[in-house]
């Protein structure tokens, strides 16, 4: 599929998604609608358009970022939901590529692309985010087991997960980068439990995680037994690598044209003041645009992102949050009453600038690496 132009991949997906129309829930709030949501992800997954990037040998397509870019594009115009196994596809698929055995890749991979299993991430605990070193959630070795005990905290989709790819303390005595291994946990091990937590929007996307000596198989153990650092490299250079910026591109773009609708058709866009604020917007939208072209490019070149990868999540978190503070602010609350969207959105951007490494830590990064600032 690699030699497949942009425009022939972007017409195949195309007419797929006017054949298979999405479902209408968005959020795994409950049982029916996570059911809904994995159904969707099997019926694209049978149909190769699930894991695109990876390579065809794992069951993706060895799709080109440019095609990877269009994959997203097109979801989200067509009104797709997010993958309910995004953590899977996103993390643990590239980790296990790189660092997991060969029983491993199969015992799993096929596994994550069609839905079978939903993947959490569970490295951040409460002594532990920023810093992931300071983690001390333990795995002991027991035989053929690890039993770990301790406590994850923001894990986001823990309630339905399946699987679960955490960090442990191996070697309590080491030093901290040292001491640290992956280990893939089945969630529904004795042992483990989950407890929801509710966030301001409502919804209970993360949850805190309690290990109490949950006999986890040490074959399960992704890399090498205290190599987990580097091993979670693999994983966090995915997650704060490019790929959720095409689908927020386009989310952005939409919800422009859509606030700029709201505002011609109630007369707010004649205002002098909502213009500016309307222009704002627009314009942070289209750098935004700009910034993700130039992504594109270096990676097309095949070049590392790097602390590029910075800039773009910093310059996302703050764009996110100041169009909904600027769309709330000029449609008032009787639009907020009629269209929960905006609220929500208004709510759900404020964690962007905490989620996959703080706007604080992204500037720490710019300054030292970029522009070369003393620690
Ligand atoms: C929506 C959402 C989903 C998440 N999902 C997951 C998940 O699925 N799995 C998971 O493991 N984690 C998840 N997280 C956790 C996330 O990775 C952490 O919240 C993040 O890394 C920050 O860690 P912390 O919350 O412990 O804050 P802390 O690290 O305690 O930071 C507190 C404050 O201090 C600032 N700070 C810290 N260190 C420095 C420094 N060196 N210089 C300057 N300022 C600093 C931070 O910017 C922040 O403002 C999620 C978070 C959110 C918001």
């Amino acid at each position: 599929m690699t030699d497949l132009l942009p425009t022939d991949f972007r017409a195949e997906l195309r007419s797929w998604l006017a054949e298979h129309p999405p479902p209408t829930v968005h959020v795994a709030a409950n049982a029916d609608d996570t059911a809904m949501l994995r159904e969707w992800q099997r019926t694209l997954a049978a149909a190769r358009w699930v894991g695109v990037h990876w390579p065809v040998e794992y069951g993706g397509r060895g799709a080109t970022l440019a095609q990877v870019a269009i994959y997203n594009e097109e979801l989200v115009r067509a009104g797709t939901p997010p993958l309910l196994g995004r953590a899977g596809i996103s993390l643990v698929g590239p980790t296990l590529m790189v660092h997991g055995t060969e029983a491993q890749r199969v015992q799993w991979m096929h596994r994550i692309l069609d839905g079978t299993d939903i993947w959490c991430q569970l490295f951040s605990e409460p002594g532990a985010g920023s810093d992931l070193l300071g983690l001390s959630t333990k795995a002991v070795r027991d035989g053929d087991t690890y039993r770990v005990s301790g406590q994850k905290v923001w894990s986001s989709y823990a309630t339905y997960a399946d699987m679960g790819i955490a960090l442990v303390r191996t070697d309590p005595h080491a030093k901290p980068h040292q001491g640290i291994s992956m280990l893939a946990i089945p969630m529904n091990t004795p042992g483990i439990e989950v407890r929801p937590l509710r966030q301001i929007t409502g919804d209970c996307e993360f949850n805190e995680v309690f290990f109490d000596n949950a006999a986890i198989p040490a074959r399960n153990l992704i890399g090498p037994v205290n190599e987990g650092w580097s091993v979670a490299n693999t994983t966090l250079a995915n997650e704060r690598g490019a790929s959720f910026i095409w689908r927020e591109q386009v989310l952005y773009e939409l919800a422009m044209q859509k606030l700029l609708a709201i505002t011609r058709s109630s007369g707010l866009a004649r205002n002098p003041v909502a213009r500016q604020k309307l222009a704002q917007s627009w314009i942070e939208i289209e750098l935004f645009r700009l910034h993700n072209a130039q992504t594109l490019e270096r990676l097309t070149r095949g070049e590392e992102l790097g602390a590029h990868s910075s800039i773009v999540k910093l310059f996302w978190a703050g764009l996110s949050q100041r169009f909904y503070d600027q769309a709330v602010n000029l449609l008032g609350l009787n639009a907020l009453l009629n269209d929960s969207g905006w609220l929500e959105g208004f709510l759900t951007t404020r964690a962007n600038s905490i989620m996959g490494g703080s706007s604080e830590i992204q500037r720490n990064i710019i300054g030292e690496r970029i522009l070369g600032l003393p620690r």
